[in-house]
């Protein structure tokens, strides 16, 4: 997968569309196509990184704004108050499909422990 082909590099850049909610210089917030609970937002950076840890190697101020982004995903929908999940699946083997790293927003539902 090269950047070129990364999906997405593509919503970052308008070619695919996507319903954003939030964005800021580094950032891009918008809502998951297949969302697995009320909200289900996906946070990435405009930057193409593989997966969580190469941007925590890479950049880690980066990675910091993923999380803080994340939470005022959950502010603006309403469900930081009750509680709700920051998930980076990391490689194929816990479900990470796209290699773009994405923080998951998860909320508005009860979220059992431990994961599936
Ligand atoms: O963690 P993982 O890599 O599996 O997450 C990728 C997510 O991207 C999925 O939840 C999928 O529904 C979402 N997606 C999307 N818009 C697309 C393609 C995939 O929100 N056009």
């Amino acid at each position: 997968m090269t950047e070129q082909d990364c999906l997405f590099c593509k919503i970052v850049s308008g070619d695919v569309p996507a319903t954003v909610v939030r964005e800021t210089d580094r950032t891009l917030a918008f809502r998951d196509i297949n969302p697995q609970a009320p909200t289900h937002v996906l946070v990435v950076p405009k930057e193409h990184h593989p997966t969580a840890v190469e941007l925590a190697s890479s950049d880690g101020d980066l990675l910091a704004e993923l999380v803080r982004e994340a939470h005022q995903v959950a502010v603006a929908d309403g469900v930081a108050e009750s509680g709700y999940r920051v998930v980076f699946n990391t490689g194929p083997g816990a479900g990470q499909t796209v290699f773009h790293v994405h923080a998951h927003v998860l909320g508005g539902r009860g979220l059992n422990w431990p994961p599936g």
